[in-house]
């Protein structure tokens, strides 16, 4: 016998501002829907089972992605399109193109927003560890006002987020450096399919063209258990080093060593750990050529 799978009775509003949605957020077992790619078939399987659900699609305020005050702000209702195709992103942070450009697939990154991907908190999520790398900052919105929290610490968990009853994920702001050059690397069992595992690298160089060096390192880890997606370990590693072929070798073994893979349908952990040194390694390289020593970021675009 076969059974379809449907979700549990469910009312829908739909929000016409942001006032609006956090109005209908303070009533109990609420749920925003963004783009719905996960949170739907979510409800489907049963996993989860809102008695409300709060779409967010009209809320075309939260859908901005612009420079505003030496940080890159990039709205929660931005899609993964809007990102991939975003020129001030791209030149400044070619670390999002390079993720959302290996997001599933051209459907779903039309309508699944940045929003929706850092709420979901999946271990797989790959703009979860870019903007972990990237040291962005998450804006949440409540009736009281906002409050930021480092996208480092937004993560409690798989699945868990430090988003309270009663708030919305606004946007998120990515602090913009001078000398920093930025990548991301993953590798998929196919197109458009999730990580097996997947290294994000945003390096900060300063001194001489000549001379450079690593001031600030961020590395962000996809689907490989890394702890808010970061590995603190290799970062540390890097600080004060030159961004040279060893360091960027040593780090990514350091990277390795200290993730937490486990084994399932996409390699045993010995296969994604020799991912994640190589996928680090090879981002390390391709942000340090991105980097302009001299003066801009993300120059190289
Ligand atoms: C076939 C397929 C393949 C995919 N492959 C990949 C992949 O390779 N890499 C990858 O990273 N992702 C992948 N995804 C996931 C995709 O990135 C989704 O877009 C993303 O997971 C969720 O975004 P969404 O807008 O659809 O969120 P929704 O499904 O609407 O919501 C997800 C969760 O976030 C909450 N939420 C949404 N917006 C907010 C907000 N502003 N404030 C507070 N809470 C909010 C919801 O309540 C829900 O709990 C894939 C999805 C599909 C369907």
């Amino acid at each position: 016998m076969q059974y379809m799978q449907v979700p549990s009775q469910v009312e829908y509003e739909r929000a016409t501002s942001v006032e609006h949605a956090l109005e209908l957020l303070s009533r109990p077992e609420t749920r925003v829907v963004a783009g719905g790619h996960s949170l739907i078939p979510m409800m489907k399987l049963r996993l989860a089972q809102p008695e409300v659900l709060v779409d967010i699609n009209g809320l075309t305020e939260l859908a901005f992605i612009t420079l505003d005050g030496g940080q890159l702000r990039i709205g929660a209702m931005a899609r993964h399109a809007d990102l991939l195709d975003s020129a001030v992103a791209a030149g400044l942070f070619p670390i999002f193109a390079d993720a959302e450009r290996v997001v599933a697939d051209p459907i779903v990154r039309l309508w699944g927003t940045v929003g929706g991907s850092l709420c979901q908190a999946d271990p797989s999520e790959d703009l979860s560890a870019a903007f972990a790398a990237a040291r962005a900052i998450a804006v949440i919105r409540g009736r009281d006002g906002n409050r930021t929290v480092p996208v480092r610490e937004f993560h409690l968990g798989p699945y868990e987020t430090v988003i309270g009853p009663g708030e919305l994920l606004a946007e998120v702001r990515v602090p913009v450096r001078p000398g920093t050059g930025s990548a991301y690397q993953k590798v998929a069992r196919r197109v458009g399919d999730w990580s097996i595992a997947a290294a994000g690298a945003v390096l900060h160089l300063q001194g001489t063209p000549e001379r450079p060096v690593i001031k600030a390192a961020g590395l962000g880890l996809t689907a490989v258990g890394a702890e808010h997606f970061v590995a603190a370990e290799a970062e540390e590693f890097l600080r004060n080093r030159a961004p040279d072929e060893e360091s960027f070798t040593r780090a990514g073994a350091i990277a390795a060593e200290h993730c937490h893979p486990v084994a399932d349908q996409r390699g045993p952990q010995d296969y994604k750990r020799h991912l994640v040194a190589e996928l680090t390694t090879r981002a390390l390289r391709l942000a340090a050529g991105r980097a302009d020593v001299a003066g801009r970021a993300g120059s190289r675009v």
